[in-house]
């Protein structure tokens, strides 16, 4: 069965780490792509520990604290541009953040995806013990420090608690860790999941929450999509029925990349692409 094209997984240059490229030059080459939907996921990180670092977005040309909610009037206000301006074209242009989870910051994103009209949140886990494990740069700090028993246990916790927190549509690249994990503990790190994950999936299929295949990892050095294929299997397993497909494309040139493979794969193991709206899944 042939599935829409989509890219739920998009930086424009609200993300304080993603190239200065506005919403509409990002649905302009989704065009020349031909993807049938793009949902916008502009990047939020919440933890007070690292305030002066990454709790920030970019506006206008400046860089403004993510809780000064002129930049989300913004970006509302230049999605809705958007979706007007390319609705003839076929394109359909979705509202969407990536939350970086941290504990406490539930009243907040709960604030916000209440108050704004959005179509999809995506909960993701970047930090451990303040340290971003997604990040090139400090990930080392992280995983110089700790055992792979350590990491699992930090890890898993934390992303039992991100799934409770029922606040998230669905959970992005969830074996993140492997990113930069992979060359510092080996091969070893493929099987931290085993055990520690198949609760995890049940609850999430429970709560009908989402599952994003992340193709990010391909320009990194990873054989295999976040998550891996044993992962989607086990979560196909517990019960998830619900996925989406996103290329976390940070600049022009990474839209839409691995989306056909990531579909083809759903289709090999007879699983179903999705498409959010106003935050209610659809397959598509
Ligand atoms: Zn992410
Ligand atoms: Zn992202």
């Amino acid at each position: 069965m042939k599935q829409a094209r989509t890219d739920f997984h998009v930086h424009p240059g609200y993300s304080i780490d993603a190239a200065p490229v506005s919403i509409r030059d990002y649905c302009l080459r989704a065009l020349e792509l031909k993807l049938d939907e793009i949902c916008f996921t502009t990047h939020i990180e919440l933890d007070p520990a690292r305030r002066e670092i990454d709790n920030f977005v970019f506006f206008r040309g400046q860089r403004i604290s993510i809780f000064n909610r002129a930049w989300l009037e913004g970006y509302f206000e230049e999605l809705e541009g958007a979706r007007q301006e390319f609705r003839q074209a076929g394109l359909k242009v979705k509202a969407g953040i990536e939350v970086g989870y941290c504990r406490g910051c539930e009243k907040f994103v709960e604030k916000i995806t209440t108050e704004y009209p959005f179509d999809f949140v995506l909960g993701a886990i970047h930090c451990l013990d303040h340290i971003a494990i997604a990040s090139l740069t400090e990930s080392p700090r992280y995983f110089h420090q700790k055992s792979l028993a350590q990491l699992r246990h930090e890890y898993f916790s934390l992303l039992r608690e991100l799934v409770a927190a029922g606040l998230f549509d669905c959970l992005a690249h969830v074996d993140i860790y492997l990113r930069y994990g992979f060359k510092h503990y080996g091969p070893a790190i493929l099987s931290l999941h085993r055990g520690a994950i198949e609760p995890i999936l049940a609850e999430m299929a429970r709560r009908r929450m989402g599952l994003e295949i992340n193709t990010s990892s391909r320009c990194r050095g990873l054989a295999e999509f976040h998550p891996t294929r044993e992962i989607l299997q086990l979560a196909a397993e517990a019960g998830v029925s619900i996925f989406t497909v996103g290329s976390d494309a940070h600049s022009l040139e990474q839209l839409g990349d691995g989306i056909d493979e990531a579909l083809a794969l759903l289709g090999e193991l007879n699983l179903r692409n999705h498409i959010f709206t106003r935050r209610q899944a659809v397959p598509c």
